[in-house]
């Protein structure tokens, strides 16, 4: 799949964009602070609904519109896919003052109202993820490697969610039984509610976990196989990679029913203590990865250019992974990542990249680029908020 055009308004710098793409290779260079990241940013909006990076969607609002009567932002892109073109938007409105209150928020304050329409019909959050696939390459990814098992978590759930509505779903399902089933944990510690009234909710978080954790399985051993050769070549046959999963509950079932059996298990065996501490204990909201190389943990023994060609690796087979589970070549969005890394690297990056049907790389400098790549792809300017065909 690939972007025609792109159209933003008030997103971030941009005031008002109208930018068609071609197809296949697409340079964006521009200077520091001039709306590189912005403009890979709204892509990813467009795709999952989410920035891969800001905490509030009030941030994507460009702030000169906070001022304005009435604030908003529009992401609008109409996307080329192997069975036709879709248009999708999203829009993000600020509201000044909340339904019948007369009290007048400040911009830091006033919260937003998330619209999206799927040629042109109003729908929801989770009927847009996956419309568009992106697989987005950031200095960021090797927080992954060496991050909080938070950003595992979360990763894992993008990859999935991209590529498997039911995943979404029993995502979302599995967050609100969660907020219930706690609330309801704190009222047990109090002796506020009855222990049979637990039943209903263990089962809603075996449904729903199990079924993420079964994805979760599956996605890493897929990944890990594809991540091993592409590291393997990067590495020059010196690493052997091992991505693993580390579930909160139960080892290595890919049945949905042991997983569930080995859940159930979990919960009873830690009743007791999910009540003293009013909280879930167990479940995929605690599950983890390890990355190896030579069976060395590299969140903790990883030099820092291990690191990084390891989030390398494991981003070029999330890119091939999504291609092969969608049937359709995944957008990819890379964000300056050539400077970090070596020649060698580069080189192969540029080749496995070359393949999908739309690449778009940000970069402050042309010059890491090999000429004969710089003359198959299309060259872009930005600056302060505007971009030039170069
Ligand atoms: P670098 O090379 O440093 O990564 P970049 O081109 O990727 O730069 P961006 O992260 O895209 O830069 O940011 C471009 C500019 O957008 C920055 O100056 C930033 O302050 C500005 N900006 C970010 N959010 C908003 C907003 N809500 N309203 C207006 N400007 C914003
Ligand atoms: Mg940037």
């Amino acid at each position: 799949m690939h972007i025609v055009h792109l159209s933003l308004t008030n997103f971030r710098n941009y005031r008002h964009l109208e930018l068609s793409l071609p197809p296949h290779l697409v340079v964006i260079q521009g200077d520091n602070a001039q709306g590189k990241t912005n403009l890979l940013e709204a892509i990813h909006v467009l795709a999952t609904t989410k920035s891969h990076r800001a905490s509030s969607d009030r941030e994507l609002v460009h702030q000169a519109a906070t001022q304005e009567d009435l604030p908003f932002t529009r992401l609008f892109a109409e996307v080329q896919k192997a069975r036709g073109t879709i248009k999708v938007e999203v829009i993000l409105r600020l509201e000044r003052a909340l339904p019948g209150e007369a009290f007048v928020a400040p911009p830091s304050a006033m919260p937003v109202r998330k619209r999206i329409r799927v040629n042109g019909v109003p729908r929801r959050s989770i009927d847009l993820v996956g419309q568009v696939n992106v697989v987005i390459f950031s200095a960021q990814d090797i927080d992954i490697i060496t991050g909080t098992p938070t950003l595992c978590r979360r990763y894992l759930d993008l990859v999935n969610s991209q590529t498997d509505s039911r995943y979404l779903r029993s995502l979302q399902r599995y967050h609100k039984v969660i907020v219930q089933r706690n609330h309801l944990l704190k009222l047990l510690q109090q002796r506020q509610a009855q222990p049979e009234q637990l039943e209903f909710w263990d089962r809603e978080l075996v449904e729903s976990g199990s079924y993420l954790i079964m994805q979760r399985q599956h996605l890493v051993r897929t990944l890990n196989k594809l991540a091993q050769e592409i590291h393997r070549e990067l590495s020059s046959g010196t690493e052997r990679l091992e991505i693993v999963y580390l579930p909160s509950v139960g080892k290595e079932e890919v049945q949905l029913a042991e997983i569930e059996s080995h859940f159930r298990q979990a919960l009873d065996q830690t009743r007791r203590r999910e009540v003293a501490q009013g909280m879930t204990l167990v479940g995929p909201h605690r599950d983890n990865l390890r990355f190896q190389a030579n069976e060395a943990d590299m969140s903790r023994y990883g030099s820092r250019g291990q690191q990084r060609t390891i989030a390398l690796s494991l981003k070029l087979a999330e890119a091939k992974y999504i291609h092969t589970q969608v049937g359709d070549s995944p957008i990819l969005l890379l964000d300056d990542v050539l400077s970090e890394l070596d020649r060698g690297r580069r080189h192969h990056l540029l080749d496995a990249i070359s393949s999908f049907q739309q690449v778009l790389i940000t970069a402050v400098e042309l010059n890491y680029f090999e000429p004969s790549f710089l003359a198959q792809a299309a060259q872009f300017q930005v600056r302060q908020g505007n971009i030039e065909k170069g």
